[in-house]
């Protein structure tokens, strides 16, 4: 991939964000970081042709975060962007409702119930016992333990299919 940094055409912001879609959650294979709402916010510095990009972790001290930061570093660089500036921003923590729909079906396709959607409501024991079993889709379901394998995931039963299944935690 070879670009003239004076040939550079600026982007559109539309079309970063389609170029992002390629940065995967490393530990969920099948959601991009855009879809997962970690990526927050997309700038463009006109006369450089440099793109900020600001990330937020689903939970902080995710260890996972340098390893974004530098793929969507070379994922932004591979296709001739001529600077890129990550910055990992706490100011406004990251909540499960900022999934978007694309975000929920990849959690499905990866066998993790998708959190259920918060809107206004406050964050009780209801909300954290509620699951959608990404086997059977049904309801009927039971709340096991409130930490899976790592600390964004429950661990819930279905009583329908008899399995137990990780949900990704509504935060
Ligand atoms: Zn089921």
């Amino acid at each position: 991939m070879q670009n003239e940094a004076n040939s550079f055409q600026l982007p559109a912001k539309s079309q970063i964000l389609e170029w992002l879609q390629a940065v995967k959650d490393p530990e969920i294979p099948t959601i991009s970081l855009v879809d997962l709402g970690v990526i927050r916010a997309v700038e463009l510095d006109e006369a450089t042709g440099k793109v900020y990009v600001q990330l937020t972790p689903t939970f902080a001290g995710c260890p996972a975060m340098d390893y974004m930061k530098r793929d969507v570093e070379r994922t932004l660089l591979s296709h001739g962007v001529p600077a890129v500036e990550v910055e990992i921003s706490l100011r406004e923590a990251w909540s499960s409702d900022m999934l978007t729909d694309a975000g929920r079906e990849a959690l499905r396709q990866h066998k993790l119930s998708p959190p259920p959607v918060l809107g206004n409501q406050v964050l009780d024991l209801d909300f954290l016992e509620y699951a959608e079993c990404p086997n059977c889709q049904g309801h009927n379901t039971e709340l096991r333990t409130p930490f899976g394998a790592t600390l964004c995931r429950a661990v819930h039963y279905c009583h329908d299919c008899r399995q137990l299944f990780e949900q990704f935690k509504p935060i």
